[in-house]
């Protein structure tokens, strides 16, 4: 297995607390046991990151420009933003770490022109091997129902056919979606519902398939940032249509982050976000995650099986690094010894991983519990 280093140097604007020293600390200690494929590093536009670069390639491993795409990068150009049927939508989660959650709309091709502006202005000057793209997606049921009825602004609406909200009115309240069955990384799902996330996986291909092919014309790699397989079909992420795209990429299997992108989080935000009854938010909750098998032993292991099935039936190149998150935030990620090692078993048979979301956070005693069972 691969083993590839992720690093959060902050937002845009805002610089995390980020120990270089300590960082080129951690770097050493892996490099003494295992080789580092590659490293991840992003986004914040003015920290000075030369020192652990220089390190990684001089050390072999090659560099990616961790970026945001669809969300972030609004504080520092103009998009047009993602639109609900009442409006543009806001999302009001909040972290504490500066990281944003509104969206502007993926599918318009001017947001993506100004996701290449923003790179070439601000990230472009550092010779980066690669691109590691975050956040192409849709907003996920973070935002409640509204944001998941989305986009109707008016490029969406003049090129894409999109159910209109009203159409999805007569839902049974503990399986809004339909949802009858999970299988091959896709759900059988309504009729209403199935239009509405095939136009988000066209929309997000789409975009995505314009920045790859800008980001291949500067001979860069391309990493893609993808949530895992069962909520990636609520996002506009479809496995089969955007790996061929990719060198790599990196399932975020967070099994134990209460955070967006973490499975609990993710589960817990569909389950609440249809009304306020909280008997139904337990009835939606239990029927999800019975469908899907979550609580199943295996269900990671049976999560990158589905990946890996893609990948061998369809030739693909593509590396698949599950992202494991090896970082303590407390009440957030509450990482234990037991969690990575249990980890670690679950992606053997993945091409390898990518330590998430951040080295900066990851305790020294965490890095000796993966190279143990490495
Ligand atoms: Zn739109």
């Amino acid at each position: 297995m691969d083993l590839n280093v992720q690093m959060f140097t902050g937002g845009c604007k805002s610089q995390a607390d980020f120990d270089v020293q300590q960082i080129l600390k951690k770097l050493r200690r892996i490099s003494e046991k295992v080789k580092i494929k590659s490293g991840l590093i992003g986004w914040n536009t003015d920290i000075d990151i030369s020192e652990i670069l220089s390190y990684l390639k001089d050390n072999g491993a090659e560099v990616y420009l961790w970026m945001p795409v669809f969300s972030e990068l609004d504080e520092i150009t103009d998009f047009s933003p993602l639109t609900g049927k009442n409006g543009i939508i806001k999302i009001n989660y909040d972290r504490g770490n500066d990281e944003s959650f509104n969206f502007c709309c993926p599918a318009n091709p001017d947001n993506t022109d100004k996701v290449i502006s923003v790179f070439e202005k601000y990230y472009s000057s550092n010779t980066y091997d690669g691109i590691f793209i975050d956040k192409i997606r849709f907003p996920s049921f973070i935002g409640g129902r509204d944001a998941i009825f989305s986009c109707y602004c008016d490029y969406c609406k003049k090129n894409f056919d999109i159910p209109d909200p009203r159409e999805f009115s007569a839902i049974d309240p503990v399986n809004p979606l339909g949802i009858s069955k999970y299988s091959n990384l896709r759900y059988d799902i309504s009729e209403v519902y199935k239009k509405l996330f095939d136009y988000k996986d066209t929309a997000v291909f789409n975009s995505i398939k314009r920045l790859c092919d800008y980001f291949r014309s500067r001979d860069m790699k391309i990493g893609l940032d993808l949530f895992a397989p069962f909520v990636s079909c609520f996002v506009g992420q479809n496995y089969s249509k955007l790996m061929p795209l990719a060198d790599m990429v990196k399932p975020m299997l967070y099994k134990i982050t209460n955070a967006p992108a973490g499975l609990p989080f993710e589960i817990d935000v569909y389950s609440t976000a249809f009304d306020n009854d909280s008997e139904n938010a337990k009835k939606r909750k239990s029927l999800l995650t019975e469908i899907v098998g979550y609580e199943d032993k295996d269900f990671i292991s049976r999560e990158i099986s589905g990946i890996m099935k893609i990948i061998n039936d369809r030739k693909l190149k593509t590396k698949l690094y599950a992202g494991i998150e090896l970082n303590y935030v407390q009440d957030i990620s509450p990482v234990t010894k037991e969690y990575i090692e249990q980890s670690i078993e679950n992606i053997r048979h993945s091409d390898g991983i990518v330590t998430s979301w951040d080295l900066n956070t990851t305790p020294d005693n965490h890095v000796e519990y993966l190279l143990n069972v490495w």
